[in-house]
């Protein structure tokens, strides 16, 4: 409520500058002056859900502290839900990840910008087994950069996850950008993720 809200808002009823105060039994804070209630998680991924908040945090917290992911079952038995639910907050969160992270290009004039490819799965067309960024060697070496970037995500696939399915690649892909993009700054991460609540 404070990071989306502050400590007092306009309300959207009375019109009042009102503090608001947290209702019992709800997700909701209610105007001083005209009871009017505002639901902070509308929203955000935490919307509609009877998982604790805290549960939600924790496992966000999971997910910025691990290099190759976080797998559904682990999120099952830590927290004590079901793997449906598990599976489904991991998604939400890796959906989130992605909003937070954003797609503004990198790189600019005189910037250099590092590029490779890499496959997942199967074979690519007349090459039989693919290997990592083979025959295109980065233009800059960096223990850190776009190799680090795809040995990692493999191994978040092949030793976390066993199975990701081609619909939700991408999905797993923001996630590791998420966790790339900030690796220098691994302390921040989740309070960036906390933060980001805006109205
Ligand atoms: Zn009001």
């Amino acid at each position: 409520m404070r990071t989306r809200y502050g400590k007092r808002h306009d309300c959207s009823k009375c019109g009042k500058s009102a503090k608001f105060y947290r209702v019992k039994q709800r997700r909701s804070y209610a105007c001083e002056h005209c009871g009017a209630q505002v639901y902070p998680t509308a929203g955000t991924p935490f919307d509609r859900t009877r998982t604790s908040l805290r549960d939600w945090f924790y496992v966000m917290f999971l997910f910025c502290t691990t290099r190759h992911g976080v797998a559904a079952k682990e999120v099952e038995q830590q927290i004590g839900v079901t793997y449906k639910t598990a599976w489904r907050m991991c998604h939400e969160i890796r959906k989130y990840m992605a909003q937070v992270d954003g797609d503004t290009p990198t790189g600019g004039q005189g910037d250099v910008v590092e590029v490779d490819e890499t496959l997942v799965g199967g074979k690519s067309e007349g090459q039989g087994n693919f290997r990592d960024g083979e025959g295109v060697g980065p233009a800059v070496e960096d223990v850190n950069g776009l190799e680090g970037f795809g040995s990692q995500l493999k191994c978040g696939i092949n030793g976390t996850h066993i199975h990701v399915s081609p619909q939700h690649l991408a999905k797993y892909l923001s996630e590791f950008e998420f966790r790339h993009s900030r690796r220098y700054a691994p302390h921040a991460m989740l309070e960036e993720l906390l933060l980001a609540f805006q109205r």
